[in-house]
């Protein structure tokens, strides 16, 4: 595993690959990821390889976090591709179980989320999502191993969701969480954003717009959380997006906040055409949104 990506296709195949780095004292980061690899994943590469000797990075897109009715069978994929992205990005080893390998049998026990976080936002919209995401979250923990595993705050709801999960289920595992990777223009990196056409593009902006205008009313002093979703909203609906949801919440248990302070999170879904996005902002301070530039 010196340089060279290693793809391994098995359960059995990473636990020797496990075992062996453990007895040459190597320190495994784990990215997960369901492929169709941009740069918002690479970024987290980036982030584990700061921490740890090997960094391995799963490509599963899990059935069981998408429900009834949503992109599964559509979901944009090319491991060719992924594979050639994560060896010029120095991953060592690339984890590409199938489902047979993933849920040998019937999933019967099942990690649910808590009703406070687990049920805001996209918890209340999509209701089997996080336990999906959870159990996998789970699941690959226990194939990899990892010392220490890196998540995007892209997804900021799951990011909360697995801290809570690794600490109240004692998992040793450290989670790190890295920034959101935007394009050019702001829209957030997303494998979802494949679906986009041309012409839906500039709608698509009108997430990462709305939170940047959110930003600039609350640097500028306003303080009413609702002044300040309904702003958002408006903005994404003139855009053309259908929004899901535009809110301000607190930073840890995402509940709705009645007066905005720096740390609260304003976090946004919406359909542009049928392609559902999510994205979300720091109030003030350090955000993506300032690193990108938008
Ligand atoms: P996904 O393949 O969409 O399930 O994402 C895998 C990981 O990449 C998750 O931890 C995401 O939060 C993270 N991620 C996806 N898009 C971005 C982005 N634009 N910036 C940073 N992290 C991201």
């Amino acid at each position: 595993m010196s340089g060279a990506l290693q793809t391994v296709h098995s359960v059995s195949e990473m636990r020797r690959v496990r075992e062996a780095a453990t007895a040459t004292r190597r320190t495994i980061g784990f990215v997960p990821t369901m492929g169709y690899l941009h740069e918002g994943h690479l970024s987290l590469v980036d982030v584990a390889r700061r921490h740890v000797d090997l960094v391995a990075l799963s490509i599963y897109v899990n059935p069981a976090q998408f429900g009834a009715g949503e992109d599964l069978d559509a979901y944009p994929r090319d491991l060719e591709r992924d594979l050639e992205l994560a060896a010029g990005r120095g991953v060592d080893l690339a984890f590409v179980p199938s489902d047979g390998d993933v849920y040998p049998e019937p999933q019967t026990i099942w990690v649910e989320p808590p009703e406070d976080v687990g049920r805001r936002l996209c918890g209340e919209r999509r209701p089997a999502h996080f336990r999906g995401v959870l159990t996998v979250v789970a699941k690959l923990f226990g194939m990899v191993q990892p010392d220490v595993a890196v998540f995007g705050r892209k997804d900021y709801q799951q990011a909360v969701l697995i801290r809570r999960m690794v600490r109240e289920l004692d998992m040793p595992v450290r989670i790190e969480l890295a920034p959101i990777v935007r394009e050019a223009g702001g829209l957030a990196m997303s494998s979802r954003n494949a679906y986009l056409t041309a012409e839906q593009r500039p709608a698509a902006l009108g997430l990462s717009g709305a939170l940047r205008a959110v930003r600039e009313a609350f640097e500028r002093g306003e303080r009413s959380a609702e002044v300040l979703r309904q702003r958002a909203r408006g903005l994404m609906e003139e855009a053309g997006v259908r929004v899901d949801y535009a809110e301000v919440v607190e930073a840890n248990d995402l509940s709705p906040v009645v007066e905005a302070q720096p740390a609260s999170v304003c976090a946004v879904a919406g359909y542009v055409g049928t392609t559902r996005l999510i994205d979300n902002a720091l109030l003030a301070g350090s955000s993506s949104l300032d690193d990108s530039g938008a």
